[in-house]
């Protein structure tokens, strides 16, 4: 809520105005100050604004979603059926379509509204945080924990996450068109305005839920929750849920299968028709025949298997944001990475730093701390309490290093007594090369702490930072940056023979040394300006600078990365590292990855000179892309995603939200990352690790497979029973089974055992495998083969046991009961039998998937109740069938298992003679 200031009557401004008061007036009538507000003051605020929320988007109605059950080609097909049943009042077969309709469309239902609260929760745990001060320090804070008074401090790549009166800016811009609809970026500045002054134009407010895109700032809170301007308009952004190219894949199938069981269904009609049937006996056959071999729980495997998918990921790390993204990444087949803190620990430390003067000095030897100065003529600089004993130079460069640094100290622990400890938060970089400052007393905190004249934040665009500070009577420019980057603004460097002109050549090989271990340098520079030099604001970029020197931090592999990759490998995943480090300092983690085959890591600058094939091929053997920008970045995936590549690639910055979007699959940062990036993502890794990428790709491939076997099981059950209907009748035999009888077995296997499957664990070797064909659809080759063996097969048995019994002289009821148990038994097994593609059955853990053998087993006791009860068995026109018979059916179903596993042992053979095969398969 906003600050409820209007009940102070004689105010002239109500809420909303606070763009006309100035900063220390909003600080005012806030009750804070710039400082912002203590945890004991913030709680009742709280308390009487409510939290930072607004209130949650409409879950979609029920209605809808059950609307949404009846629009698929099959149901329409079975709403048909439904109807002409209905006219002809063949009562008991109507009802039966109908509860088959009704079943479908509850279950659907209730999967859709689980799936729908799974994804509310994941979204729930990637909640807004944002940085505050509190109590004196900065820190993180839930967004939704804000309170009016609290001083909010913004920073590049941020959304804002309530309405800020800016109290400072330093080259704040911010994109506002989620508001305006204008897609310029507005730049910010603190001054009062004018009372009228229109709500788009109130540069000194922050709106809530505009994205920062640019600089620093820092602001009061002066709206929350349904207070600020965005929850006056209302207007939530919401993620479109569009169809999951799975989803469609899956529709399409569902045509086909429509169209196939229409025409079959009416070849069968015309051809009762010609032998002489009757056309109501006709109608109730294929009406019976369509709705069994219609694989109407299709849409409801996807969604469960998906949502199970999301699940999984989540518990591994991975928060997805669609569900498209769970089958995508299953069929992932180049990743490109981040170095740094994905690949890396980024847990940096300064090791080395190189100086002209003295060459590299081990920051950690123990005698760092040299007795003699150098003779150096750099500028000493004046006040500086600490003039320790380091080398001249080193400290240059370690003071240089701080002074240009957005770290700051670390809330202290609470609780703890005495001296606060000297730690800090920030920029990795920034810390390191704070520390080592502080530590070697380079720096006093105290002078860190003192307020600089002016500063550019470092962005990864422009690879450096710089500050001006007041340092006794002089004002003094410290730059930190890329040394390549530096190398362009310095005219001369620091020696111990005073200033001379920039040596390039021995700047990079100093360089060069320092980064063939794999470390992270970084050079420092700096100038005195002239008394009389203004200082505009923003800064220019700097020029005239000397050189200091480069400070080298180490940043090891992080655990387990050097495993995934080479996992991803005999997944026949391309693993790329795209960093915007220097190329020798990534050939060198590359190495200790055991990424790319050593060949010459691709620059940015090389790409711009090479076209599309001879990149992705550079690439490929490398695997490493080292000096890269955003736009390389960009457009490394469209090179790749052009030669039909599924591109999954991560991303933190900004300026990564292009490539995030444009990939298959974008990765975001859960905790580095920033917020822009994590909304352009697919998927949200909540501890930035490679590892958990890897992981979310291997659960990616689980929810395929899952979604794959059922639909084989479907699609055979379905054609069984099209054929041994069609045949039968063409053979011209009694009617072999009541369309209830297909209606009851629909319900029963097909809806138990086929959702059950999708709850298939992984098999374990779904990294070992190479990645899915693109242009495959549901099921593969061998599945489609698969599907017609199984299904013919079953098709036949029916048929001959059919026969069969009633050459034995039995009734037609009971050849028809045999028959039907024959099928029953035949579903049973053959689920059995699809919870492996290639695996043998026995291979795999018999309780892996208890819900499908509690299914299976289910499935098989309601059938075997309906046959013993006499109820059912005049309205299913069942007889109840001796022992001996179950047993035999129960064996003869067993001939699928055999056929399928046959079948698959066949395949593992060819494949393994071939040796092209993976090998645990
Ligand atoms: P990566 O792709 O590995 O994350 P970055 O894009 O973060 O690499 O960094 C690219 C380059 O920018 C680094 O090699 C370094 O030269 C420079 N750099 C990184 N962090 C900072 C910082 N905090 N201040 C100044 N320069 C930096
Ligand atoms: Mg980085």
């Amino acid at each position: 809520m906003t600050a409820d200031i209007s009940r102070k009557k004689d105010d002239p401004t109500a809420s909303g105005r606070w763009h006309v008061l100035s900063r220390q007036d909003v600080l005012g009538w806030l009750d804070t100050t710039a400082q912002g507000l203590t945890t004991e003051g913030a709680a009742p605020r709280l308390e009487r604004y409510g939290r930072n929320e607004l209130p949650a988007a409409e879950a979609t109605p029920a209605l809808k979603v059950l609307a949404r059950q009846f629009v698929s080609p099959l149901i329409g097909i079975l709403v048909v059926t439904f109807v002409v049943t209905a006219l002809q009042q063949h009562w008991a077969d109507a009802a039966a379509i109908l509860v088959v309709l009704l079943l479908n469309a509850a279950i659907g239902f209730w999967q859709e509204r689980k799936a729908e609260t799974a994804v509310r929760a994941l979204q729930r745990l990637s909640a807004p945080t944002c940085r505050v001060v509190r109590d004196g320090a900065e820190r993180e804070l839930a967004a939704a924990e804000l309170v009016p008074g609290d001083v909010v401090l913004l920073q590049s790549g941020e959304r804002v996450t309530a309405d800020l009166r800016m109290l400072e800016v330093n080259a704040l811009q911010v994109d506002e068109s989620m508001l305006t609809g204008e897609v310029l970026p507005v730049t910010k500045q603190v001054h009062r305005l004018p009372v009228h002054t229109a709500a788009t134009e109130r540069t000194n407010v922050a709106f809530s839920g505009t994205l920062v895109t640019a600089g620093r700032g820092r602001g009061v809170v002066v709206g929350t929750g349904s207070g600020t301007e965005l929850g006056i308009i209302n207007e939530l952004v919401q993620g479109p849920t569009g169809k999951t190219p799975l989803q469609v894949l899956a529709h399409s199938l569902q045509r086909r299968i429509g169209v196939v069981v229409v025409v079959s269904s009416g070849m069968v009609f015309l051809a009762g028709l010609a032998l002489g049937r009757g056309v109501s006996e006709m109608f109730r056959t294929v009406i019976a025949l369509a709705v069994a071999s219609i694989p109407e729980s299709l849409p409801i495997v996807l969604t469960v298997a998906m949502s199970l998918g999301m699940a999984r990921m989540a518990r591994h790390n991975a928060i997805v944001r669609s569900l498209t993204a769970v089958e995508t990444l299953g069929s992932t087949t180049v990743i490109g990475s981040d170095k740094t803190g994905t690949l890396t620990r980024n847990e940096l430390t300064v090791e080395k730093v190189w100086t002209a003067a003295d060459g590299t000095s081990d920051l950690h030897a123990p005698d760092l701390h040299a007795p003699d100065l150098h003779a150096s003529d750099l500028h000493e600089e004046a006040g500086s309490p600490h003039r320790g004993r380091l080398p001249v130079a080193l400290r240059a460069t370690l003071r240089a290093g701080a002074l240009t640094n957005e770290a700051v100290r670390a809330p202290a622990e609470s609780g703890t007594a005495g001296e606060p400890p000297l730690d800090y938060t920030g920029d990795a970089v920034d810390v390191a090369m704070l520390r080592a400052a502080v530590h070697a007393e380079a720096v006093t905190p105290e002078e860190r702490d003192a307020r600089w004249l002016a500063h550019t934040p470092y962005e990864p665009e422009i690879r450096y930072s710089q500050t001006v500070r007041v340092e006794g009577d002089v004002r003094v420019l410290y730059v930190k940056g890329s040394p390549d980057v530096l190398a362009g603004m310095c005219p001369t460097m620091a020696t111990d023979r005073g200033d001379v002109p920039f040596d390039r050549e021995q700047v990079s090989a100093a360089n060069h040394a320092l980064a063939t271990d794999g470390m992270r340098v970084l050079g420092t520079a700096r100038r005195i300006l002239d008394p009389d030099e203004p200082v505009p604001r923003p800064l220019q970029p700097p020029s005239g600078l000397t050189f200091l020197g480069l400070e080298a931090m180490e940043d090891p592999p992080r655990h387990g990365a050097a495993e995934a990759i080479a996992a991803c490998q005999r997944a026949g995943i391309t693993v790329v590292m795209v960093t915007g480090d220097h190329p020798v300092t990534a050939a060198s983690i590359a190495r200790r990855l055991g990424l790319g085959t050593g060949a010459q890591p691709v620059t940015g600058l090389d790409m711009e000179d090479m076209d599309d094939p001879v990149l992705a091929t550079r690439l490929r053997e490398s695997g490493v892309a080292a000096r890269v920008t955003a736009q390389d970045k960009l457009r490394i995936v469209r090179v790749l995603q052009d030669l039909d590549e599924v591109v999954a690639v991560t991303g933190d910055g900004v300026n990564d939200a292009p490539a995030l979007r444009a990939a298959s699959i974008g990765v975001a940062m859960g905790r580095s990352g920033t917020a822009v990036a994590r909304e352009a993502a697919d998927i949200v890794l909540t501890d930035d690790n490679f590892v958990s990428i890897v992981d979310a790709v291997k659960q990616g491939r689980v929810t395929f497979n899952a979604i794959r076997k059922a639909t084989f099981f479907l699609l055979a059950t379905g054609l069984s029973s099209l054929l041994a209907v069609s045949v039968n009748l063409i053979a011209e035999q009694p009617l072999l089974f009541l369309p209830i009888q297909l209606l009851f077995i629909n319900v029963i296997t097909n809806g138990l055992q086929d959702i059950a499957l999708s709850f298939e664990p992984p098999e374990g070797d779904e990294l070992e495998r190479s990645p899915r064909p693109r242009e495959e659809g549901m099921l593969s080759r061998t599945l489609w083969v698969r599907t017609m063996i199984a299904g013919a097969w079953m098709a036949t048995a029916i048929l001959v046991a059919f026969r069969w019994t009633l050459d034995r002289g039995y009734s037609e009821e009971h050849a028809r009961t045999l028959a039907l148990t024959l099928f029953v038994m035949l579903n049973f097994w053959l689920v059995l039998s699809a919870r492996a593609e290639n695996r043998s059955l026995f291979r795999l853990d018999p309780f892996g998937n208890r819900l499908l053998l509690g299914s299976a087993l289910g499935a098989l006791l309601l059938y075997l109740g309906a046959t013993q009860w006499a109820l059912t068995d005049d309205l299913l026109g069942l007889v109840a069938l001796p022992p001996a018979e179950w047993v035999t059916c129960w064996l003869l179903g067993a001939s699928v298992l055999v056929i399928v596993e046959t079948d698959k042992l066949i395949r593992r053979r060819a494949r393994s003679a071939l040796g092209s095969g993976p090998s645990r398969l």
